[in-house]
């Protein structure tokens, strides 16, 4: 068992997308990096559908061979079937060469983690940090190394803290800078998952799982009265979640949420059908209450919160792990230029809490048209929208029309002045609307 060093340049709090990627991108610099991870990888998350975007990222950090030869499940786009209007959107028809993915977490978190200590990193795993001291120059991380029979306690020195704790947001718990969001925009999720469920097809057809190899799957997502669902095939078995507006749930316990997650599968149009003659995995139900918030405070010139550790937008776009990936390489970038130029640490923080907000601004604007309100600042939305690459741009101009919920981020499209150019272009003017499914 390797000892826990005394001191270090940057300590990661997190082995997930976002802290395995700041590590990596730091370690590649040659910077001496201590990552700290709670549980023992692979460990157990949600959060299965890709967006093609996400290859970018991965080419940077130099893990998307590896990623390729895991042989994931590549989806052609996705299918949402919202108050009665259907879409497709196609990855293909918009340019993008790389497939999303439909990833088994576990797997895909520990090929990033594995990959940030064959670049240098000091991974420690099964230790949990209790307490950060930030209020020196240097801060100290108090933990607890739960790898040997007894737990011992230690604390680390370092130049710089990056909490990517995911929902746990050791950081701003500990600072008070989490904030719960708008009681009427609070959802929980409920998810499970099912062996030998049908899947849709790009083709708008339900197919047996023994068709992945050529009918290429989409992610699927239907509103229903409480909110909505998605259903993500894998290699194995189908990723099922209810999203459900929190105060539908008030006062239920374990076995009525069972319930409630059984009746919906076995009642709601379209996914009664998929999961026909499917066996839902015995114990595989699991429960997120705490879903929405978002942190203010997010980086100082000593630490810096990322990913789902400085907020959570909900997931109905696949944005979670984009943004953890994105967080880190903006991250990282600003920790260097710090260590190259300490007189100006608290600048380049600044600079990297706005880039932060800015795309936690644009998802949470689009997925739920939230503006002005719960950290979402108009200005960043729009003049990132500016910015974007086309190609990503017209993505998420597409993908507003999927549900009603993002009426305020069209309104911003317009006002920036790129909703016109790309409503008008030929073949691009139906915005993904299709008239049936067959399921
Ligand atoms: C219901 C639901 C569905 C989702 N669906 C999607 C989706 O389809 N696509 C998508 O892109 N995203 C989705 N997401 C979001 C996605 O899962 C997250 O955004 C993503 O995992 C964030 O990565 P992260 O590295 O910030 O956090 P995490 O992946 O949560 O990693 C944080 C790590 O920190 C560790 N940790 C926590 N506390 C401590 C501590 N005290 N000390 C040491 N380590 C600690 C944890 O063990 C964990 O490994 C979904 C989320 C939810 C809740």
């Amino acid at each position: 068992m390797n000892d826990i060093p005394k001191n270090c340049t940057v300590l990661v709090i997190g082995g997930g997308p976002a802290g395995s990627s700041v590590a990596t991108h730091l370690a590649k610099q040659g910077i001496d990096v201590v990552l700290l991870e709670r549980a023992l990888f692979p460990r157990n998350q949600v959060g299965e559908s890709l967006i093609p975007h996400f290859w970018k990222f991965t080419d940077q950090l130099g893990v998307s061979e590896k990623i390729e030869q895991q042989g994931f499940v590549s989806k052609a786009g996705g299918i949402t079937a919202w108050n009665g209007k259907i879409h497709q959107i196609s990855f293909a028809k918009y340019g993008y060469k790389r497939p999303g993915l439909h990833v088994e977490r576990d797997i895909f978190d520990q090929i990033l983690l594995q990959h940030t200590q064959r670049q240098g990193a000091q991974v420690f795993q099964q230790v949990v940090v209790k307490k950060i001291d930030i209020d020196s120059a240097s801060p100290i991380v108090s933990y607890v190394d739960a790898r040997a029979e007894v737990n011992i306690e230690g604390c680390l020195q370092c130049r710089f803290v990056v909490d990517a704790s995911g929902h746990s947001s050791v950081m701003a718990h500990q600072l008070g800078t989490r904030k719960t969001i708008d009681p009427s925009l609070n959802f929980l999720s409920l998810w499970g998952y099912f062996k030998n469920s049908r899947y849709v097809g790009v083709d708008r057809r339900s197919h047996a799982v023994a068709d992945l190899q050529t009918v290429a799957p989409v992610t699927f997502v239907m509103s229903h009265a409480d909110g909505w669902l998605w259903h993500i095939v894998l290699r194995e078995k189908t990723s099922v979640g209810l999203i459900v507006q929190s105060g539908k749930m008030k006062g239920m316990n374990k076995s009525q949420r069972a319930l409630y997650f059984q009746q919906s599968c076995a009642t709601l149009p379209y996914l009664k059908n998929l999961l026909n003659d499917a066996e839902f995995v015995e114990h595989s139900l699991q429960y997120r209450p705490d879903y929405s918030y978002y942190v203010t405070q997010i980086c100082r010139q000593n630490y810096y919160c990322i990913g789902d550790a400085a907020g959570f937008v909900d997931p109905v776009f696949s944005h979670g792990v984009q943004n953890a990936f994105y967080n880190a390489a903006v991250t990282a970038l600003a920790i260097t230029e710090s260590l190259k130029n300490p007189d100006k640490s608290a600048r380049f923080a600044q600079l990297c809490a706005s880039r932060i907000q800015q795309f936690y601004s644009f998802s949470r604007a689009l997925s739920l048209g939230d503006i002005g309100k719960n950290g979402v600042n108009r200005a960043l939305v729009t003049s990132l929208m500016k910015s974007m690459p086309q190609l990503e741009l017209e993505l998420m101009l597409v993908a507003s029309e999927m549900t009603n919920r993002s009426e305020n981020f069209k309104q911003l499209a317009r006002d920036a002045g790129v909703w016109a150019q790309f409503a008008e272009q030929e073949n691009k003017s139906n915005l993904g609307f299709i008239s049936e499914l067959n399921l």
